[in-house]
């Protein structure tokens, strides 16, 4: 391999950028997992993942990827030929039904376009209709990171409500926690589906179920067979600080650091404006370029991630080549439906400013070499975007300075 100067702008939608504090944590001794110090380090991690789902349930950590969280919602709480509503928001949500349908679950797959979130009001309807109660889960992928999309879960449990029904309600947060407002107790979820790469700002390799008081009750009676996602056994080790087989030490070091980082050096709420506000600046570079948003509503953008339409005739895989080698900043690529379709902006996780705008510089350069039609001066109107909100910070503090003195 060559090597390039400077650093390599990992753009996509997930792993995102670690920040160097994190990877200084992770490059620390591994320790006794039966030990003293192992206690600390998992009841401070256990406590600070409550605080990110805003629940005060159980949260239980999987060394696996965000595919094994998903997979241990589901081997917990249902059985065999239970139904389950889903709904096709795109790759992912299609994903997770596959592995429904493996699982000898009876998905109920509602078609979707990929350009919209899940339609609450059709969540009441279906619902409505199932007056005998077969359908025991409902499942919904909060961020759709293959469309950037994302749905309004307070909403779908609203609907849930409204017909009355007493389905489970099952949520993938793998690319919107930490990144985007998310309430695990508030909003009436049942199981919570998250991963380390995303929003964590940490490697790949760890995922998370958070659950309801509800769900470890239908996790009684589940008959799907399991053994290493079993809930039981890791929340029953877990009260003591302790794992039921080796847990990724490492990892956990990692996530303590990246949990300070957010709930107590940067606030969550102000992670979620920084995300809202590099979105808001990606999609004014986007319009100023002439391109189209792939999410047709507006109360649905996605503030970790925006895909872009490519003009007719053109491809992103081309796009993207042309990005890496000029540049070296990695874009997301359209997924199977979307294959050679879309490019999608990752702007969620460890991320700022400049980054963007370097990131939206690459886009517009590359657009031009790779002969994109487009218009230019979007990276103009994201710096306009952005700096309009700098000021209105600075203004802030000196006005918060001036009624102190
Ligand atoms: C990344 C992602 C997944 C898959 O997670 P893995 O860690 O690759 O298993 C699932 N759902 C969503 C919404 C994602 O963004």
């Amino acid at each position: 391999m060559k090597h390039q100067s400077g650093r390599h702008f990992l753009q996509i939608p997930g792993p995102t950028n670690v920040p160097d504090r994190v990877l200084r944590a992770i490059d620390s001794a591994t320790i006794d997992h039966r030990g003293p110090d192992f206690q600390v380090l998992s009841r401070e991690v256990l406590s600070g993942l409550k605080r990110v789902f805003r629940t005060n349930g159980q949260v239980v950590i999987f060394p696996a990827s965000g595919t094994g969280a998903w997979e241990a919602a589901l081997v917990n709480t249902l059985s065999p030929g239970d139904q389950v509503l889903m709904f096709e928001t795109g790759h992912f949500a299609t994903l997770w039904l596959n592995m429904a349908q493996r699982l000898g679950l009876e998905p109920v797959f509602v078609p979707g376009d990929w350009r919209h979130g899940v339609d609450p009001a059709q969540v009441e309807a279906r619902l409505a209709e199932d007056k005998a109660h077969a359908i025991k889960a409902v499942m919904v992928v909060h961020n759709e990171t293959s469309t950037g999309v994302a749905t309004r879960i307070a909403e779908v449990r609203k609907a849930i409500d409204r017909a009355r029904h007493p389905a489970l309600f099952m949520v993938d947060t793998i690319s919107s926690l930490a990144s985007i407002d998310y309430r695990h107790d508030e909003w009436g979820v049942d199981v919570t589906v998250a991963g380390s790469q995303k929003g964590l700002m940490l490697p790949p390799g760890l995922s998370f179920n958070a659950v309801s008081e509800k769900a470890l009750a239908a996790s009684v009676r589940a008959k799907l067979p399991r053994s290493y996602w079993n809930w039981e056994e890791m929340i029953a080790s877990n009260k003591d600080g302790w794992f039921p087989y080796t847990p990724a030490t490492n990892l956990l070091y990692g996530l303590r650091e990246a949990l300070k980082m957010l709930l107590d050096e940067e606030g969550l709420e102000n992670v979620f404006k920084r995300h809202d506000r590099h979105a808001e600046a990606t999609r004014r570079a986007v319009r100023a370029w002439g391109l189209e948003i792939l999410c047709l509503n507006p109360a649905e953008y996605s503030s970790s991630l925006t895909a872009v339409l490519m003009p007719e005739g053109h491809g992103e895989i081309e796009f993207r080549k042309v990005v890496l080698e000029h540049f070296n900043l990695s874009l997301g690529s359209g997924l199977t439906k979307l294959r050679d379709r879309v490019f999608r902006i990752g702007h969620l996780g460890d991320f700022n400013d400049l980054m963007l705008a370097g990131t939206l510089c690459g886009i517009e350069m590359g657009l031009g070499l790779a002969g994109v039609p487009h218009e230019k001066g979007g990276v103009d109107a994201a710096m306009e975007y952005l700096a309009r909100g700098a000021q209105v910070k600075s203004k802030a503090k000196s006005g918060a300075k001036a009624r102190a003195a």
